[in-house]
């Protein structure tokens, strides 16, 4: 059993992250905001950045060669809705792309370029320390609009 303590101050206890979202085991911050058969969108559940996507697949691989044509195919509408859908709310106007192989369970991180990253030149080069930043500036204020931003991407996807 692994254990974090979430972004809302929560302890989260699982076997597998990607595994136990997939499966409604583990609830993530604000809960789901996309779920269909194969994939399921969520608030990273460690990191302090508002509008930080996690787009998982349910079935439990860890390489995107693994997937079928349908699922690649799935994947890329998920991800392109998703894009869309954070550019819609006006969260952002770009986004930056994360997948890492060394993960045991296949997902991808959508990270959507804010003001604050001008600083990082919003570089994937940085991203250690557009990670480390997000923590020292989290507070009760992005915790809000964190979450709000997570009801504002539920309501989106539903239209
Ligand atoms: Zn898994």
């Amino acid at each position: 059993m692994n254990k974090i303590i979430d972004i809302l101050g929560e302890e989260k206890l699982f076997d597998c992250m990607g595994c136990d979202i997939g499966s409604h085991k583990m609830t993530p911050p604000g809960g789901l905001i996309y779920e269909d058969d194969l994939y399921t969108v969520s608030q990273d559940p460690e990191i302090p950045i508002v509008g930080f996507m996690i787009l998982g697949i349910k079935r439990h691989i860890k390489s995107i060669n693994e997937l079928s044509r349908d699922e690649r195919i799935k994947l890329m509408d998920v991800l392109n809705l998703t894009i869309e859908n954070m550019k819609k709310i006006g969260l952002c106007s770009e986004v930056m792309l994360l997948e890492e192989e060394r993960s045991s369970h296949f997902h991808m991180w959508i990270l959507p370029i804010l003001p604050w990253m001008d600083k990082f030149d919003k570089n994937a080069r940085n991203i250690d320390d557009i990670i480390n930043y997000s923590y020292e500036i989290y507070n009760d204020e992005v915790k809000e609009e964190l979450l709000n931003t997570i009801d504002k991407l539920k309501e989106k996807f539903k239209k």
